[in-house]
C-alpha cells in the first residue's frame, strides 16, 4: 500500500462531477461551474481539468489566489471572481486575467482606467451582500453608458426552499436589467438550487455550485447528482473496554457491557466534524459501526462489537461500502451543518486521489 494511503484519504470521482455538470447544462444551457474555495475542497484545477471537456462558458471564483491557480493550471476561458476586492487589489485582478464582479461607480472607474477589460455588474436583488441595489442601478447610468459591462448577475438567497423568492428577486433583477443604458450581452442568476427548478435560468449562463460535488438541492423528482466524494481511514488499534469504562473526551460515551473500540487515525483537522461524535456510523465491511465518543483532532473511534475487523481494514466515513452509504447530507444533518460546510471542511491533510476526469 503507497504510504499516502496508510492513514486516510478522499477519494473524487471526477467523472461523476462530469455527469453532474451535464445534468446542470441539461437544465440550464451554457453553465459557469462555481470552482471556489478550491472546487468546495475536492481540487479546483483538478475539477477544472474535468470539466473542459464540456466546454463550460467560464469559472466562477471567490479570490484572486483562486483565480490565480487557475491560470498557473493553463485554463484560458473566462474566471469571475465574485467576491469584491479591494481598490488597490484591481490591479492585480487584471494582471492575472480575471474577470470581476463590480458594483460602485467609483471601483467601475478604477477598473477600465487601468485598462482592466471584461467586468460583470452585481446586483443585489435581495441577498444585501454584495453588488448594487437593485433599485440603485440608474445611478450609475453614466459610468455604465461611458463603460458597459460584458455581464450583469445576481444571486438568490433561498433558491431550495420553494417560497417564492426566486421568482421575486428574478422581477427585480428584471427591472435592474432594463433601467441599464444597455443591456448587457450575458445574464445569469440560477444557482444549483433554481437550475434543478428550472427557475432563474432562462439566461445566457447558469453557476451551478453544490450540485457539481454531488450534494442534493432538493428531494426527486427534481434532479438528483451522482455522490462524488468518500473519505475513508485505515483501522490503527483494536481495544477491548471494560463495562464502566469510557471512550474519548469528556468520557460522553459510557461503555455498559464489554465494548470492541477501533481506533481511526483521522479526526476533526481531517474535516471529520467533532460534532459527529456518538452520532454518525462509519462503514466497515459493508455494514455500520456507530463512531463512539466525540470525535477528536487526530483520531476517531468506532464501536465495532458487531463486526468482525482487523488493523489496516479500511473504515468509510463518507461514501460507499458494498451496499450501504453515508452521504454528505447524513453527515450535514447529524453535525448541525451545511452540507457546503461538510465539503469545503475536508481539508488537505488527507491526500486526494482523484479518480477519472479524461
Ligand atoms: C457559490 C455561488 C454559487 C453556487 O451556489 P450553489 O448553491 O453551490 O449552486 C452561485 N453563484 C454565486 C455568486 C456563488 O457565490
Amino acid at each position: 500500500m503507497p504510504m499516502e494511503l496508510s492513514r486516510g484519504w478522499l477519494e473524487i470521482d471526477l467523472d461523476a462531477i462530469v455527469r453532474n455538470a451535464r445534468t446542470m447544462a441539461a437544465h440550464a444551457g451554457n453553465i459557469l461551474p462555481m470552482v471556489k474555495a478550491d472546487a468546495y475542497g475536492l481540487g479546483a484545477v483538478r475539477v477544472v481539468r474535468a470539466l473542459e471537456q464540456l466546454a463550460p462558458w467560464g469559472y466562477g471564483v471567490a479570490t484572486m489566489e483562486e483565480g490565480r491557480e487557475l491560470r498557473e493550471a493553463g485554463i484560458r476561458r473566462r474566471v469571475l471572481l465574485f467576491t469584491s476586492v479591494q481598490m488597490d487589489d484591481l490591479a492585480a485582478v487584471r494582471d492575472a486575467s480575471l474577470t470581476p464582479a463590480l458594483a460602485s461607480a467609483a471601483s467601475i472607474a478604477r477598473w477600465t482606467s487601468i485598462a482592466g477589460g471584461a467586468w460583470h455588474l452585481s446586483i443585489d436583488t435581495g441577498m444585501s451582500r454584495s453588488g448594487v441595489p437593485w433599485d440603485e442601478v440608474g445611478q450609475l447610468a453614466t459610468v455604465l453608458r461611458a463603460h458597459p459591462p460584458e455581464g450583469a448577475f445576481t444571486h438568490f438567497h433561498s433558491a431550495t426552499l420553494d417560497d417564492g423568492s426566486i421568482a421575486a428577486q428574478e422581477k427585480r433583477f428584471e427591472r435592474a436589467v432594463e433601467a441599464l443604458p444597455a443591456i448587457p450581452p450575458v445574464l445569469h442568476a440560477a444557482n444549483s438550487g433554481a437550475i434543478v427548478r428550472s427557475e432563474g435560468t432562462r439566461r445566457h449562463v447558469s453557476r451551478p455550485g453544490v450540485f457539481l460535488y454531488g450534494v442534493p438541492v432538493g428531494p426527486p423528482p427534481l434532479a438528483q447528482p451522482e455522490p462524488v466524494v468518500a473519505m475513508r481511514a485505515r483501522i490503527v488499534e483494536l481495544r477491548t473496554v471494560r463495562a464502566g469504562e469510557s471512550v474519548s473526551y469528556d468520557a460522553a460515551y459510557r461503555v455498559e457491557r464489554e465494548t470492541r473500540i477501533a481506533t481511526l487515525p483521522v479526526g476533526y483537522a481531517d474535516g471529520y466534524r467533532r460534532a459527529l461524535g456518538n452520532r454518525a456510523h462509519a462503514l466497515v465491511g459493508g455494514r455500520r459501526a456507530p463512531v463512539a465518543g466525540v470525535v477528536t483532532m487526530d483520531m476517531t473511534m468506532l464501536d465495532v462489537s458487531a463486526l468482525d475487523v482487523r488493523i489496516g481494514d479500511v473504515a468509510t466515513l463518507l461514501g460507499r461500502d458494498g451496499a450501504e452509504r453515508i452521504d454528505v447530507a447524513e453527515l450535514a444533518e447529524l453535525a448541525n451543518a451545511s452540507p457546503y460546510e461538510i465539503l469545503t471542511g475536508l481539508n488537505a491533510r488527507l491526500p486526494r486521489r482523484h479518480q477519472g476526469g479524461q
